[in-house]
């Protein structure tokens, strides 16, 4: 009885029931001189660098998960960018998933954040540090009306908004995704200064976090970028399609067959998982 018991807990522990991914059993970085292999969403990482725990300027969440390593100039961002959060007073920076220690696919939850350049970072800023206790227990604050339409104004705050832009003005970063009421909050209230606004890309949930993607590092011959984004601040038509009833792709898209990994990702599996 008891071993049903354990069992059925595990298949919930689960959640979406996906079997674990062969990424998952390597536990250290692979060792070599740093390269990003592949593209964000089919790819992996050698040489990965571990984002130290222990800062002034920011508090990692869920270390439980493995998930805090990425490629060395993705940890110098994220020490970049909290200086600067700290700097402006801002608050606590909140990181979350980064990759697994070789990159490679989740069982869940990120198509993404496989080549060591992808970050999830929350959007709240705390005044006063978080204990132990909640950076494993994440309180996510989500920010999204529950129609979508909207920001909830008694929760967004201008730190939030400069959280964003500061990250979006980092020279190595080319895309932050967050949710489109999210984007439309930021479009409303940017100004005159609007060029970082290109960056800022809607896409579906990202309503208590941001999602940052750094440009393909010049040491990583075999990394893939992503287009750049189209021209202009992108608060035009395309923003308003993610509000428009029944769009097209109004629900996320239907999970493919993965494609085949990159050849020097397989002999990295081939070597490192038995
Ligand atoms: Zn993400």
């Amino acid at each position: 009885m008891k071993k049903i018991v354990i069992a059925l807990l595990a298949l919930l522990a689960c959640g979406t029931g996906q079997a674990a991914t062969p990424w998952q059993k390597i536990t250290q970085p692979v060792p070599g001189s740093p390269r990003s292999i592949g593209s964000f969403s089919n790819g992996c990482i050698v040489g990965a660098a571990t984002l130290p725990v222990e800062s002034d300027s920011y508090q990692v969440m869920r270390t439980d998960r493995n998930r805090y390593f990425g490629h060395p100039d993705l940890v110098r961002f994220i020490q970049r960018l909290s200086a600067r959060v700290s700097d402006e007073d801002l608050g606590t920076l909140l990181v979350g998933d980064m990759g697994m220690p070789a990159g490679g696919r989740f069982n869940g939850g990120h198509a993404s954040h496989q080549t060591g350049l992808d970050v999830d970072i929350f959007l709240q800023l705390p005044k006063t540090r978080w204990t132990p206790a909640q950076l494993l227990r994440p309180q996510a604050l989500d920010l999204v009306s529950r129609d979508g339409k909207r920001v909830t104004s008694t929760l967004w705050t201008p730190e939030i908004a400069s959280l964003i832009k500061l990250a979006a003005q980092d020279n190595e970063v080319t895309r932050i995704f967050v949710n489109p009421a999210i984007k439309q909050r930021l479009c409303l209230d940017a100004g005159t200064d609007r060029d970082w606004l290109r960056k800022v890309r809607p896409w579906f949930q990202h309503r208590a976090h941001m999602h940052v993607r750094l440009r393909c590092p010049d040491d990583s011959l075999e990394c893939i970028d992503q287009p750049a984004p189209p021209p202009g601040d992108g608060c035009g038509a395309e923003l308003q399609s993610w509000f428009a009833p029944a769009k097209p792709g109004a629900t996320p898209p239907v999970k493919k067959t993965p494609p085949p990994l990159p050849p020097s990702c397989q002999a990295l599996l081939d070597e490192h998982v038995l």
